[in-house]
C-alpha cells in the first residue's frame, strides 16, 4: 500500500514550538515566554473587536481598505503598497513561496527569528544562516553567503531572541551590496519598543529605485493583539502584486481588522507600553546580570539571559522558575541552549522572575 508523501523538505521541519503557556499549579502563571506585551490590548480595540460579534456572518473586507488607509496616514505611507496578513507570519511564508521553491537558497543570520526556517524548508528552498558577532547579525558575513542561488535575505531588526539591533547605516550596507534580484525582507516586529536615533524600521529601504526592500510589522507585540493574528507589510509595488496575487482573498478576518484599526488610533495605549518597557527591561537587565547571568542588551520587550554552566543549567533553570509560576522561554532551537529568554512582563512579574531567578542561582549557581 503506498501512503501519500509531502514534497521534499516537508518531514525535515522540526514543527514550531510555541512559548509555553501553563505552569502547573498557577492558574495565572506570569508567562514570559512569547513577548506579549505587558500592558494587554487597548481598551477601545477590545471594544472595537466586541462590536464585530453581531456581524461574523459577512466576509471580511478582503483588500483590508481600512485598516490600509489607517496605516497609510499614521505612517506616511502608500496605503497601495501595504498587504495585510494573518500575523507577519502569513507574509513570510507568502514572500518565501513566492520567490523561492527547490534549488533556491534563503539566507538569515544564525540565531535569526525561527520562522524564516520553517517557511523555507515548507516550500523546498534551503535555509542558509550566516555567522553572528557578539549576537548580532554581522553584514559582511551575509553578504559573503550570497550566491546566484539566493533569493531572498531575511534580516529581524530588532532580532528574536538575541534582541540585538543593526543601526540604520549597516542594514542600508547589506541592502546596497545585495544583488538586485535578491529579496530583502526586513522583519520589524518589535520597532515600536526601539528608541535609539541610530534606528530605523526600514522604510527608507523599501521607496529605494532597487524596488527589492520589504518592511514587515506585526500587531502582535507592542499593540498586544497577538491572539487576533494581524500583520503587514510595506512593499515595492512590483513586490506589493505579487503578495496580493498570492495571498487568500479574505487572509485577515473582520474583527482583527476592526481590532486593528482602533488599536493603531490609541497612541497613548501604545505610548504606556513603550514607557513600561523603558523602565521594566533596564530593570531586568540590571537585577539579572546582578545574579550573575549573562545578560545581552536588549532594545526589544524581551531579554536573553545565558547560564554560566551551560544548557543543562539553563534547562534547570527554567523548570525551577516554572515551579514558581514563571515561564520563560527556552531557545535551544536558536542555537542558544545555555540561554533563556524573558519578556518584559508587568511589575509584579519582573519582580517575581528576579525572586525566582534569584533562588535558583542561590541553590544552583
Ligand atoms: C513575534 C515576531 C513576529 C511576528 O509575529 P506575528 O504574530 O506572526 O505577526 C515576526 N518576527 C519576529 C522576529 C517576531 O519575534
Amino acid at each position: 500500500m503506498s501512503l501519500p508523501i509531502p514534497r521534499p523538505g516537508i518531514m525535515e521541519i522540526a514543527p514550531y514550538v510555541p512559548g509555553e503557556s501553563g505552569a502547573p499549579g498557577f492558574a495565572t502563571p506570569a508567562k514570559l515566554s512569547s513577548n506579549e506585551s505587558a500592558l494587554g490590548p487597548s481598551p477601545k480595540a477590545m471594544e472595537a473587536y466586541r462590536a464585530l460579534a453581531a456581524d461574523l456572518h459577512r466576509y471580511p473586507d478582503g483588500s483590508a481598505s481600512a485598516l490600509r488607509k489607517a496605516l497609510g496616514t499614521h505612517y506616511g505611507l502608500d496605503p497601495d503598497r501595504l498587504v495585510c496578513g494573518a500575523g507577519s507570519d502569513e507574509l513570510i511564508g507568502l514572500l518565501v513561496r513566492a520567490y523561492a521553491g527547490p534549488g533556491d537558497e534563503v539566507l538569515f543570520s544564525q540565531h535569526g527569528f525561527l520562522m524564516y526556517r520553517l517557511a523555507s524548508l515548507a516550500c523546498g528552498a534551503t535555509p542558509l544562516t550566516a555567522p553572528e558577532k557578539d549576537l548580532r547579525a554581522d553584514v559582511d558575513a551575509i553578504l559573503a553567503r550570497v550566491t546566484p542561488r539566493t533569493k531572498i535575505v531575511f534580516l529581524a531588526n530588532p532580532n528574536n531572541p538575541t534582541g540585538t539591533f543593526l543601526p540604520s547605516s549597516e542594514v542600508k550596507r547589506l541592502h546596497e551590496a545585495l544583488p538586485p534580484h535578491v529579496v530583502f525582507v526586513i522583519d520589524a516586529a518589535y520597532a515600536e519598543y526601539v528608541v535609539r536615533n541610530d534606528y530605523s524600521p526600514g522604510v527608507e529601504l523599501v521607496d529605494h529605485p532597487r524596488a527589492n526592500a520589504v518592511m514587515l510589522r506585526t500587531f502582535s507585540k507592542i499593540h498586544g493583539l497577538a491572539g487576533l493574528r494581524l500583520g503587514w507589510g510595506y512593499f515595492p509595488a512590483g513586490i506589493a502584486d505579487v503578495i496580493n496575487r498570492s495571498r487568500g482573498p479574505f487572509n485577515v478576518g473582520a474583527p482583527s481588522l476592526a481590532a486593528g484599526i482602533a488599536a493603531l488610533a490609541d497612541v497613548a495605549h501604545t505610548d504606556r507600553a513603550r514607557a513600561h518597557n523603558d523602565v521594566w527591561r533596564p530593570w531586568l537587565e540590571k537585577e539579572l546580570a546582578a545574579l550573575g547571568l549573562g545578560i545581552t542588551p536588549s532594545v526589544g520587550n524581551f531579554i536573553l539571559m545565558r547560564f554560566a554552566k551551560g544548557p543543562a543549567q539553563s534547562k534547570a533553570a527554567e523548570a525551577f522558575v516554572k515551579g514558581k509560576g514563571v515561564i520563560l522561554r527556552a531557545v535551544g532551537a536558536y542555537g542558544l541552549a545555555d540561554c533563556l529568554r524573558v519578556t518584559v512582563g508587568t511589575e509584579a512579574e519582573c519582580r517575581q522572575t528576579v525572586a525566582a531567578l534569584g533562588e535558583f542561582l542561590k541553590a544552583h549557581g
